[in-house]
């Protein structure tokens, strides 16, 4: 074996769960994690028959959303947040009055900002107001 393969952690596991490029967004975190919850739904209801303890069954349910369901978006909200973080340290936005924060948005242009990327190129910074009292 040349051993250039990754190595297996929990971390490349939880990575394959998550849609990297769905971190800025917090209504893709919700929309994976309800299409996840859909598809533990199902395997649940497939495996009702299998199972012969009906509490074997629920402890199974309930695992199965902490790890598929809840886990993954625990860790993407955890992204997200550092995506928030990251936009902020772009300059020009972050003392922009159309820049909402909380969605690293531009709510002039309706585009994500990045620390990198301002969508408006600088021509639509218009600054925040300064209370001097
Ligand atoms: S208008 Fe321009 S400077 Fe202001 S938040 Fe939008 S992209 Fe940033």
């Amino acid at each position: 074996m040349c051993g250039t393969s990754p190595p297996f952690t929990l971390s490349t596991v939880t990575e394959s769960f998550l849609n990297i490029s769905s971190y800025p967004f917090v209504g893709s975190i919700i929309y994976w994690g309800l299409i996840r919850f859909a598809l533990v739904l199902v395997g649940a209801w497939i495996l009702y028959a299998y199972v012969p303890q009906y509490s074997d069954w629920w402890t199974l349910f309930f695992v199965s959303i902490s790890v598929v369901v809840i886990y993954p978006a625990q860790l993407a909200w955890r992204k997200h947040l550092a995506e928030v973080r990251q936009a902020a340290r772009n300059g020009l936005c972050a003392t922009c009055r159309y820049y909402l924060a909380d969605e690293t948005l531009c709510s002039k242009l309706d585009e994500h900002v990045q620390a990198e990327y301002t969508p408006c190129g600088g021509e639509g910074w218009d600054p925040l107001p300064i209370n001097l009292n």
